[in-house]
């Protein structure tokens, strides 16, 4: 892993995937840490960002596109790549191309997104995918999609390296979590400055203390799911697996972190998971909103234990909601309860 002067760090935001740009309008309501955290240096001894980002820039047009065309030079600082939107595959067509940015000044083209990749990645000191399009393809790789569309890893190879070593660095979901966004970028910052070990990656390249549990270890309605106490409609505070819930399979901290400053979360708020953050997504997970296939099987067998232990709770919590009896006092005449006639 190489290491790299301490100063103002470039991270050049490509949004030209096939994607919403969800994932950017989701990072600007990170707070653990916050954009402004990262830009200003709150951080002792890390790094500050420079983010080049088209919904941040003031520039627009050619100017914008300096940043980028000056990082494939040998001059330019280490800088961190960030791809977000699927990859399209350009090979599958005889003209145009499925996305792009900017326009090639020699041909009056497009220039396609899969150049750019091309021409930055191998410069970059790390390269992230962030949101589900860029990490696994996401919505844009249905079967049967005309484009092609593929995750970062699919398109560069799965045992890609970039100038540090580090493997793509995935962060999924759909929109990402917003701090899980930034919080990675974060400890690549302190990688970076020598500051962290090499960041921790499972299998499909997440960041394992962010995607080590699933949703329904963190869910707020887990206990419900236990008691086999599961909602029949939309509204109900219960367990939603019947109402299509994949969280009890799926990676994702959400359930934990909350959307917004540790508020929300999918499922605790009443939206059944649909395994956005996983590989699978969208098409194992379909159709969205049916009881997974899974949860008849493991629902039913929760129900037995369930209901007996909910029945038996209930006897103990009526029992535990009635003061023991020598907390009384005993000197004291208390008087009958006046009735109201109401008047007659
Ligand atoms: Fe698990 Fe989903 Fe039920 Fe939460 S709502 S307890 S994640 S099945
Ligand atoms: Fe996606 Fe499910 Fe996590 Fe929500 S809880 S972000 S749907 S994986």
């Amino acid at each position: 892993m190489s290491g790299a002067a301490a100063g103002d760090v470039p991270v050049l935001w490509l949004t030209a995937g096939l994607s919403c740009d969800g994932d950017s309008i989701a990072m600007t309501a990170a707070t653990q840490p916050s954009l402004e955290d990262l830009v200003f240096g709150a951080f002792p001894g890390v790094p500050k960002v420079r983010f080049h980002h088209p919904v941040l820039a003031y520039e627009v047009g050619a100017e914008f596109l300096e940043t980028f065309e000056a990082a494939q030079g040998e001059d330019f600082p280490p800088f961190i790549l960030v791809i977000e939107g699927s990859v399209p595959n350009e090979a599958n067509h005889a003209e145009g191309c499925w996305a792009g940015l900017g326009t090639d000044p020699d041909t009056g083209q497009p220039i396609p997104t899969t150049t750019w990749i091309d021409r930055l990645a191998p410069k970059a000191w790390a390269v992230m995918a962030v949101g589900t399009c860029a990490t696994y393809g996401g919505i844009h790789a249905m079967a049967g999609n005309p484009t092609g569309a593929m995750g970062l890893a699919d398109y560069l190879g799965w045992g890609w390296r970039a100038k540090s070593g580090l493997p793509i660095v995935n962060v999924p979901g759909c929109p990402v979590q917003p701090d899980n966004c930034t919080e990675t970028l974060l400890y690549l910052l302190r990688q970076m400055v020598g500051a962290a070990p090499p960041i921790p990656l499972d299998e499909v390249l997440r960041p394992k203390w962010l995607f080590f549990q699933t949703v329904h270890e963190g869910c707020d309605r887990a206990g419900y799911y236990e008691q086999g106490d599961f909602a029949s409609e939309y509204g109900s505070p219960r367990c939603i697996v019947k109402l299509g819930c994949w969280g009890p399979v799926a990676d994702c901290n959400v359930g934990k972190r909350g959307w917004i400053n540790g508020v929300g979360g999918c499922a605790n708020v009443g939206g059944a998971c649909i395994g956005c953050t996983m590989p699978g997504f969208p098409d194992k997970f379909m159709p969205f909103l049916d009881e997974p296939p899974g949860a008849k099987m493991s629902s039913s067998a929760v129900l037995l234990y369930g209901r007996t232990v909910r029945a038996l709770r209930k006897v103990t919590r009526g029992s535990l909601n009635v003061e023991p009896e020598w907390r009384r006092r005993t000197d004291v005449v208390v008087a009958e309860p006046v009735v109201d006639s109401g008047g007659e």
